[in-house]
């Protein structure tokens, strides 16, 4: 099988160029056609003797997928395109427009292992892991889009299908490419890893103290209703992920941020939020509060705004910042893995108790 471009470093393209009897400079030309100019195929780097192009399009294919569908919300504003891998495996990636922002949130495997009930990608199982290439090929697709349209990509959330933790090596590479300064060169701190809270692998990322922002999918306050909807949560219990994330923000200064998908009468009440708020007490960490995408078959519903206002209000007053955050893209299951979900005939979500 040839080899998808994007999986190689500089370095690896460096010595790629030398092999082939190329000066160092080669390379670096190559990397900024495809991180700086995003020239999509060998055909486009002008820039290089024919030879050499000849030579890319033998030895690397510029295609890592092909988009199967694509899906626009009613104001236009996200998009979602679900991809086709050769060996058929799907993936999905959505576009966000904001006012100062154009955030991607990228997959970093097809399908996932973790199992949560509230999730259309937890449902389908693992089929295998991206590699970086593939994971870095989703953002190159849509910033060609956005550049056709004189914008480009501000923000990253590795947050699409899969745990980006269970991919650790392959996340942080793709990362690395797309931090890269002669390249693509999107700063670190605009990039967020999204995990439901792998302990050992939070460790291993808080020694390497990068810039990159760490957001833990939370969604419940003890560990009875949090293993119900996040099955890992018996392995790493709260106690035990909460050790870790204090260690990393300890370590990094940096503010962690607490997602919570919202569900009515499940993890919306004043009980949950005044548990939350003891355990976060005096941590540097910021409350992102998402009424519950809602999915087929899933019974439980999202709370109200006035529910989720009320909420975020026991979370400020015990000093815990909160944002109660927009749905995007309900029309278009925008939900991670539901798109990829109803091509397969796979069931959305089934919450499995509550
Ligand atoms: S919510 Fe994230 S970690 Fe959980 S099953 Fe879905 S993709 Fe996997």
């Amino acid at each position: 099988m040839t080899t998808l471009i994007y999986d190689l470093g500089l370095e690896a393209l460096q010595t790629w160029a030398q092999n082939r009897g190329q000066p160092a400079y080669r390379a670096r030309q190559i990397w900024e056609g495809l991180y700086r100019h995003l020239w999509a195929s060998p055909e486009a780097f002008t820039t290089l003797p024919k030879r050499l192009r000849t030579a890319l399009a033998e030895d690397f294919t510029f295609e890592a997928f092909q988009p199967a569908a694509t899906l626009v919300s009613a104001d236009g504003e996200t998009h979602k395109t679900l991809f086709r891998l050769p060996d058929g495996a799907q993936i999905e990636t959505v576009r966000m427009r904001y006012v100062r922002r154009r955030t991607l949130c990228i997959s970093t495997q097809a399908g996932c292992a973790m199992g949560c009930a509230f999730c259309a990608t937890g449902q389908m199982g693992l089929r295998r892991n991206l590699t970086a290439g593939e994971i870095v090929a989703q953002v190159l697709y849509y910033a060609r889009w956005l550049k056709q349209r004189g914008e480009r990509v501000t923000h990253i959330v590795f947050m699409g299908m899969g745990e980006p933790f269970h991919n650790y090596e392959a996340t942080l590479r793709a990362i690395d490419i797309l931090n890269h300064p002669q390249g693509f060169a999107l700063g670190a701190r605009r990039m967020t890893i999204s995990t439901v809270g792998l302990v050992p692998q939070i460790r291993r990322f808080t020694e390497e103290k990068r810039q990159v922002n760490l957001a833990i999918s939370l969604h419940a306050a003890d560990d009875d209703l949090r293993s119900s909807l996040i099955p890992v949560n018996r392995k790493y219990p709260l106690a035990d992920l909460l050790a870790a994330v204090r260690a990393y923000t300890a370590a990094t200064h940096r503010r962690v941020t607490f997602e919570w998908a919202l569900i009515r009468g499940v993890n919306d009440t004043e009980t949950q939020a005044r548990r939350l708020a003891a355990l976060l007490q005096g941590m540097l960490a910021h409350v992102n509060l998402i009424p519950l995408n809602p999915t087929r078959g899933f019974q439980g519903e999202a709370s109200s705004r006035q529910r989720a206002r009320a909420f975020c209000k026991v979370l400020t007053a015990a000093g815990i910042p909160c944002t109660v955050r927009l749905r995007r893209g309900i029309d278009i299951q925008a939900g991670c893995g539901q798109l990829a979900a109803r091509e397969s005939g796979a069931p959305d979500f089934v919450l499995k108790s509550a």
